[in-house]
Parts: structure tokens; C-alpha cells; sequence
């Protein structure tokens, strides 16, 4: 039995060409018309140059370029920016400029009311808080970038509700500092983000048992879905200061050479592992240190200057300094000295 074919039905409502219609020029009335198309969007009469058509669907190719320095346009691309990792979603959404009237306005303000780009916008005002914060320290880019990765991790999970932005802020860039191996104390933190160091000490420790959390989450997350962990993505939990990583930057902000700097910092880790000054804070110790070298060396600075750099009393650095001074016959390697680089007999009683 054979399939009954369906009767060919006209399609009236298709696009058709109209063959007899064709442009010619008002004015000339040339046939065949001499047109011109000079910029594509628009037909021009070429022998009188009378504009036959404009406003045109423009068939040129959209180059734009993305490139952060104007090259004179040589990098076409048709991709946009990369997608920023610190934001939520792909970046890939409208934005209605502000400023417009009538329509333009409403659809400015319904977007507003969306939203979906709220959370952006918290986050956005929050990294530009901390790159003005890390700005004020004059220090490396990737410390900013570090804290505002973890600023992001801490958002993202909603934690810390209850504590003001400011306070996570500093705690995330203290650990930021930590973890870029330039570290900070509590007073320079709080000199900058105007946070008390008792709350930055109190946020710190939260923060860094959130993040230790957090991480054997997403660990044992990867782990029971029969993944290998990447062992590149963990959190490791910043070490505390040692007072001879301190002593680098302390020594630099006071115009020491660099005999002084290396005989500080051994001198503060020999301090440190035999004990003595035990119970005084890491920034007395350091001081105490560097003031030791400096007369040590022949560079002597006063404890006033240091303790303006180090932010520790000149009354606590001379107690310090004292309690080392009885004992410089033991704590002072003479591989040091050696050769005259530095005396023994150029140490001040006080
Ligand atoms: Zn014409």
C-alpha cells in the first residue's frame, strides 16, 4: 500500500523577493542606477550624491580590542575580559549605565532591584577596601589578592554574621601577610585598619580554625566523591612570627646595613632558643636585638629611634637590652666579631 502524498500547500506567508522593484535615483533617474555603498550602512547615488539609504544593517565585522594598553586597535578579539575568580558568577550579565531619563532610568533602577549582583557589589566595595588598607603598607599586590581570596571564602560560606566587616577585613589581612611570608604585627595592623589589637588577636584565631575547617571539608568533599585531592588546594595554618623574620624589615626602616640586619636576626633566633628574655613579647626581643647589633657592629642606634620603628618603649628596650648585656659573653658568637667587623667593647652598659 502506498503512502498517499500530502498536496503541496503555497506557503503564503514566505519571504519573496520582489524583482520589480529597484532603487534608482530621485533626482537622476539613471537606469541601471549608478549606487554607491561607501561606508556600508548607507546607499549613495554616485552620480549626483544624493544619500538614497542610510541607517543600513552595518555587515562589518564587530572587532573589539580588550587589552588593557590601546595597541592602535592591532589586537582584534573577539572574546571579552577574563572572568574575575574574586566575583561571583561569570561576569557575563548587562549593565544599564545610570544617568539616562525616562526609559532608560526605569530599566537602570529594575536592575538595580535585581539581586543577583548585590552580593558583587559588597564584595566589590569590600576588595576596595583592602586594596586601599594594603595600599597604606606598602606592600606586594599579592598580599591584597591573598587577602581577598580569603575575605571571599569567608563571605561565600556566610560565616562570621555577627562581626563587623572591618574586623574580618584586618584578621584576613594579617593572615594574608602571614601567608605572602612578610609578616605583620597586630600595631602595624591596627596602625592602618584602626582595628584593636585585642580584636584583631581574637579574629585571627577564629579565622584561621574556620579556614583549617573548611579545608578538611572540601578535602573529605573530594575524597568520598572517589577524587584525589589536589595537593596544591589546601589551607596551611600560618606559623607564628619569629622575631629574625621581623628584623629584615625593621632593620631596612632604620637605614641599617646589611652586617647589622644578619647579626640581629641570628642574634634573636640564639635569644629565642636559649630562653633568655623568655616571657617578654617578640617585639621587645627584636628590639632589644637590633639595638645590640646596631652598637655592636658600629652603626649604634638609640633605643628612642628604635622603638619609634618597632613600636615598643625605649624603657622596655634598655630593660631588655640589659638582661642580654650581662649575658653578651655567651650570647654573642665571636664568628661574628671576627676580623674586627664588629667589638664587644662598643656596647653601651644601658
Ligand atoms: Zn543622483
Amino acid at each position: 500500500m502506498a503512502a498517499a502524498t500530502p498536496p503541496v500547500k503555497p506557503d503564503a506567508g514566505q519571504w519573496k523577493k520582489n524583482l520589480s522593484h529597484h532603487m534608482i535615483c530621485p533626482e537622476c533617474k539613471e537606469i541601471p542606477p549608478n549606487l554607491e555603498f561607501p561606508d556600508s550602512h548607507e546607499t549613495v547615488c554616485g552620480s549626483c550624491g544624493l544619500v538614497l539609504s542610510d541607517r543600513e544593517v552595518d555587515m562589518h565585522s564587530e572587532w573589539r580590542t580588550f587589552s588593557n594598553d590601546d595597541q592602535n586597535n592591532d589586537d582584534p578579539s573577539r572574546v571579552g575580559d577574563a572572568a574575575n575568580p574574586l566575583l561571583n558568577g561569570g561576569q557575563l550579565e548587562t549593565q544599564i549605565a545610570s544617568g539616562g531619563t525616562g526609559r532608560d532610568r526605569d530599566l537602570y533602577r529594575a536592575q538595580n532591584k535585581q539581586s543577583s549582583d548585590k552580593s558583587n557589589k559588597a564584595l566589590l566595595a569590600a576588595y576596595k577596601e583592602i586594596g586601599a588598607l594594603c595600599d597604606g603598607f606598602n606592600i606586594q599586590r599579592n598580599v591584597a589578592d591573598t587577602a581577598k581570596f580569603l575575605f571571599k571564602v569567608v563571605d561565600d560560606a556566610k560565616a562570621f554574621k555577627g562581626k563587623s566587616q572591618d574586623v574580618i577585613i584586618a584578621g584576613c589581612i594579617f593572615i594574608a601577610c602571614r601567608q605572602c611570608k612578610v609578616p605583620r604585627t597586630f600595631t602595624e595592623i591596627f596602625a592602618v585598619t584602626k582595628v584593636t589589637r585585642k580584636e584583631i588577636g581574637r579574629i585571627y584565631k577564629a579565622l584561621e580554625k574556620f579556614f583549617t575547617s573548611q579545608n578538611v571539608e572540601r578535602h573529605n568533599t573530594v575524597v568520598s566523591s572517589g577524587g584525589v585531592p589536589d595537593p596544591h588546594d589546601t589551607y596551611t595554618a600560618t606559623v607564628s612570627t619569629k622575631p629574625s623574620d621581623l628584623c629584615n624589615r625593621f632593620c631596612n626602616l632604620l637605614d641599617l646595613p646589611y652586617q647589622v640586619t644578619s647579626v640581629s636576626s641570628s642574634l634573636s633566633d640564639r635569644v629565642t632558643a636559649m630562653g633568655d628574655l623568655a616571657g617578654r613579647s617578640p617585639l621587645s626581643i627584636v628590639a632589644a636585638c637590633i639595638y645590640m647589633a646596631s652598637y655592636l657592629m658600629g652603626y649604634g642606634k638609640s633605643a628612642k629611634e628604635i622603638s619609634q620603628v618597632v613600636s615598643v618603649s625605649d624603657g622596655t628596650i634598655r630593660g631588655a637590652y640589659k638582661q642580654l648585656f650581662a649575658e653578651r659573653e655567651r650570647l654573642i658568637d665571636p664568628e661574628w666579631i671576627k676580623d674586627g667587623k664588629g667589638d664587644l667593647k662598643k656596647l653601651p652598659a644601658s
